[in-house]
């Protein structure tokens, strides 16, 4: 394990080695559909405040924005890694995650661009977000990885307010440098999708009208095939205490009272949900006026995978609309999410009728992705043709 230490104004930088350099999802996540994540760094300049990655349950040790790990040797571990393991599939990986892949230490240190040369040389799909236009210096790689394969670029974006979002995202690329971003990454490699990361909302400070249909006007004159978005924030444990202190200090300071109330023990329990339940039909209501889609495209792959994947987007994404309607009852998640990890088509199940041992393939459910079951079926056996001829 290697070590190196040097500061550069607040921030201090420390090298060190990881064991692993990819991590694997229980289950492909139903967003951005990344199986595996791929942090770079450890904690991030970007300093928003309301940043989820400081709650205990990512264990990040450190001070989360004054320490930053540059991980060492990152991409050649993670290519031994790809090299080496045999049941490491090909599939997305979301560079970052919690901590973003391209935060003023990447200008330099490049871990970020080692790691994309390693995805590209395997073709793997990426899926990236962040709220920093330093992404376009790569435009190159993603380029070729979304002709490869898949790629898929979301700017995380929570307000357009630059005043706002000077105290929330003090060190983060502003706004509006985002967008051109965005729109730089359309021009130059419209084979990518490109999109916004709506989130969080923060309740009573940017969830207004005016304010959501700026962000959505924006991210279409940009180009944005997709706004995906998240209204609320989290609030956990010494995230919520590091936001609140800042909220305090800061002229935004009477949002304080009713936001706790709002996420708070003694709120009226349903409070946050009937105001989580209206941002969404507002905000999915705004996408549909100016033709955006609310979900990313799902990169299906080749293999005896394919129709699992199909049918579990198709499963997750009407969960999805279930969700924005109020009448979700997580079914079709859970149907949707488990067979992202059969081991074997879910074709074969159907062709030998046992879909219900699936996990929450009821009737129901079973109908409704019948004419898929179907299509896929076809699809199997017109390959099996092909080979034959
Ligand atoms: S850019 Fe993302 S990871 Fe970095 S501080 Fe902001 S929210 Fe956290």
């Amino acid at each position: 394990m290697s070590f190196e230490l040097y500061s550069v104004r607040m921030v201090t930088y420390i090298y060190k080695e990881f064991k692993t350099a990819i991590n694997k999802l229980k289950y492909p996540d139903s967003w951005f559909w990344a199986r595996y994540t791929a942090n770079p760094y450890s904690g991030c300049e970007h300093v928003c405040i309301y940043c989820d990655a400081r709650s205990q349950r990512y264990y990040l040790t450190q001070n989360f924005e004054d320490e930053i790990i540059i991980k060492d040797k990152f991409a050649k571990k993670l290519e031994a890694t790809i090299k080496n393991s045999r049941s490491l599939l090909r599939d997305v990986i979301g560079p970052g995650g919690i901590c973003d892949a391209y935060q003023p230490v990447e200008k330099k240190v490049k871990n970020t661009r080692k790691l994309l040369k390693i995805l590209m040389k395997f073709r793997f799909p990426v899926n990236l977000a962040t709220k920093s236009d330093l992404v376009t210096r790569d435009i190159d790689l993603f380029k070729q990885i979304a002709k490869d394969t898949w790629c898929t670029i979301g700017f995380s974006v929570s307000t357009m307010d630059e005043e706002i979002a000077s105290l929330l995202e003090p060190r983060s690329s502003p706004p509006q440098a985002r967008m051109r971003a965005l729109k730089e990454i359309k021009q130059k490699a419209p084979e990518i999708q490109v999109g916004t990361y709506f989130m969080p909302i923060v309740p009573y400070l940017e969830d207004n009208y005016d304010q959501i249909e700026e962000v959505i006007k924006e991210s279409k004159n940009a180009g944005a095939k997709f706004v995906l978005f998240a209204p609320g924030l989290t609030m956990r444990d010494v995230q919520q205490e590091f936001f609140i202190t800042k909220l305090r200090k800061s002229k935004y300071r009477d949002i304080v009272k009713p936001l706790l109330k709002l996420y708070g023990n003694n709120s009226e329990k349903n409070e946050l949900y009937k105001y989580l339940n209206q941002m969404n039909l507002k905000i999915y209501n705004l996408c549909q006026k100016y033709g955006l889609k609310t979900r990313v495209k799902r990169w299906i792959p080749s293999d005896y995978r394919k129709w699992n994947y199909i049918i579990a987007e198709v499963l997750l994404n009407e969960e999805y609309k279930n969700t924005i309607l109020g009448s979700s009852n997580n079914k079709m998640k859970w149907a949707g999410l488990s067979i992202n990890n059969l081991d074997e088509s879910i074709i074969n199940y159907f062709k030998r009728g046992e879909l219900k041992r699936l996990r929450n393939f009821s009737n129901e459910i079973i109908e409704f992705v019948k004419p898929y079951l179907k299509r896929g079926e076809k699809d199997r056996d017109k390959k099996t043709l092909d080979r034959f001829l």
